[in-house]
């Protein structure tokens, strides 16, 4: 069957992005390459005068069979040797980008070694339903939903979130004005049926939102990951009150087995081939999109490292377009050391590499998250009102806490859940663990004039909830620190071991 091309979004753009016109000068930066023109048209430094001639970097060689955690030896049967020369003429085609290229202006909508890489990544992983889709370097998904927000909202436009969302991209809308409502989650993320009666009861007079921003795999802050059957519903809800949903997706690929308590019944999943590995991944909002109504930001930053500051946005070409325009403004391109580093890495590994180096970093995630679990149980008080919540993918686990459960709710606490928290926060630090009160990423903005009271409602009125990560430290290290949130836990509810 042959696919349909992307439908217009324009008007939901942005007042911004209708007066930004795409940079004359950069027209003429793809003639800089024709030998037979005398180039005087930009003011581009000579590439003999980069100091830097060469670049050598190793890494560890697919299949990784030592863990993707293991040291390269140096040796050729561990170790993939990545060497980059200055001229064009040296480096290996299609391989590698030559660092007189990497390090000049030009490609900004990213090198095409590094490109064509992640677009076919991208293919393999995802199920593209139209046409006319791209992908565009960005320097991570930090930098690409500010991009979003400005291509598509004005000051006083209201997008819609989690609950609770990754607070800096809630800060990043605030700071420019724009609202962000709050959509109701449970375990599973957000709620369609609840997403519909807002929308369905959104106030006349006030603009309907433009985009939904969701993480759906190992949502930060809660590590909810939202299943199959929501995506869809959401996606239609989408259709029928036409807004755009973002998907920002930097723990995608950590994506675990359910958490089984018995560690009897254990087992490492192993995968026949690739494409069962594959198969057995998420499908994401992309993959069900027809029309161009999903924006995904993908990033680097969880799978090889943060501060390669490098992603990439997929969606439609007509979209992407106002990206590029923005990012010629504002960053040009990631840096050209960082996509020199990365095409000479991932092209080395290959396709199947990159795919053992992922299927290895849920290996390491996996057991991380089964030990951080089994020791929350542990250490946490056994009672009905503290809830673990195991996630299936992510970095984050969260706790659960029913504050109206606490001996001093009504008294010392003046029957506010919020000073529960903030109570049970000091006593962890004090106890020398640092978890984030779920609070600190609550998602709270209103239209003018306001929506119902009962679009805002919340579900559970006394629940509180810390989130920790089980990422950012050794085994040993995140057992004390688990242990000494659990003491806080019991002295603070005054509970007995
Ligand atoms: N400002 C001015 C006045 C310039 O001439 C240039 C380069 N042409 C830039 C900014 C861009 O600088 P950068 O490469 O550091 O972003
Ligand atoms: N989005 C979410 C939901 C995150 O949790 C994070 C990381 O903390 C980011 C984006 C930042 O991603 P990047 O490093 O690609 O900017």
């Amino acid at each position: 069957m042959t696919q349909g091309i992307a439908k217009d979004f324009s008007h939901l753009f942005s007042d911004e992005c209708n007066s930004r016109l795409p940079s004359q000068l950069k027209t003429i930066l793809p003639l800089f390459a024709d030998p037979n023109l005398v180039f005087l048209g930009g003011g581009l430094p000579m590439s003999d005068y980069f100091p830097w001639d060469n670049l050598t970097v190793e890494s560890p060689l697919p299949p990784f069979s030592s863990g993707i955690g293991a040291k390269p030896s140096g040796d050729a049967s561990d170790t993939c040797k990545i060497e980059i020369t200055k001229a064009e003429q040296k480096s290996q085609e299609g391989i590698d980008i030559p660092l007189s290229r990497a390090l000049q202006y030009g490609f900004s909508h990213g090198q095409p070694e590094v490109m064509k890489f992640f677009k076919e990544h991208h293919s393999i992983i995802h199920k593209m339903n139209y046409q006319d889709w791209d992908v565009l370097a960005t320097i991570g998904n930090t930098g690409a939903w500010e991009s979003t927000l400005r291509i598509f909202c004005n000051r006083g436009d209201t997008i819609l979130a989690e609950e609770f969302a990754f607070s800096s991209s809630i800060s990043a809308a605030e700071a420019q004005g724009v609202n962000v409502f709050p959509v109701p989650l449970d375990e599973h993320g957000i709620i369609p049926s609840k997403l519909e009666e807002i929308l369905d009861n959104w106030t006349e007079g006030a603009a309907k939102p433009k985009l939904l921003y969701t993480v759906p795999t190992g949502q930060n802050p809660t590590g909810s990951s939202l299943p199959f059957d929501r995506k869809q519903a959401i996606y239609r809800i989408a259709q029928k009150h036409d807004f755009i949903i973002v998907e920002d997706e930097p723990y995608y690929f950590l994506q675990m087995e359910k958490y089984e308590a018995d560690p009897e019944k254990r087992v490492t999943k192993t995968y026949s081939d690739h494409n069962e590995f594959v198969e057995n991944l998420e499908t994401s909002f992309i993959s069900i999109d027809t029309e161009g109504r999903v924006l995904r930001l993908d990033s680097l930053s969880k799978v090889l490292a943060p501060g390669t500051r490098f992603g990439w946005v997929v969606g439609s070409e007509a979209i992407l377009q106002h990206f590029l325009r923005l990012q010629e403004m504002s960053i040009q391109a990631p840096s050209g050391f960082t996509q020199a580093i990365i095409a000479g890495t991932v092209n080395r590994w290959g396709q199947q590499g990159y795919l053992d180096w992922l299927i290895g970093l849920r290996h390491e995630y996996t057991a991380k998250r089964d030990f951080c679990i089994d020791t929350l149980h542990k250490y946490l008080p056994q009672v009905d009102y503290i809830k673990i919540n195991p996630p299936i993918a992510g970095m984050f686990f969260t706790v659960n806490i029913d504050a109206s459960k606490h001996p001093e709710f009504a008294t010392k606490y003046e029957s506010d859940p919020k000073k529960v928290e903030k109570a049970i926060f000091d006593k962890s630090i004090a106890a020398g663990v640092l978890v984030i009160p779920g609070n600190w990423f609550k998602a709270d903005g209103q239209t003018t004039p306001p929506q119902p009271e009962a679009s805002s409602k919340s579900e559970k009125p006394n629940e509180i909830f810390f989130r920790g990560t089980y990422a950012a430290v050794a085994l040993e290290k995140m057992a004390v620190g688990l242990q000494r949130f659990g003491d806080a836990l019991y002295e603070d509810f005054q509970l007995s071991k």
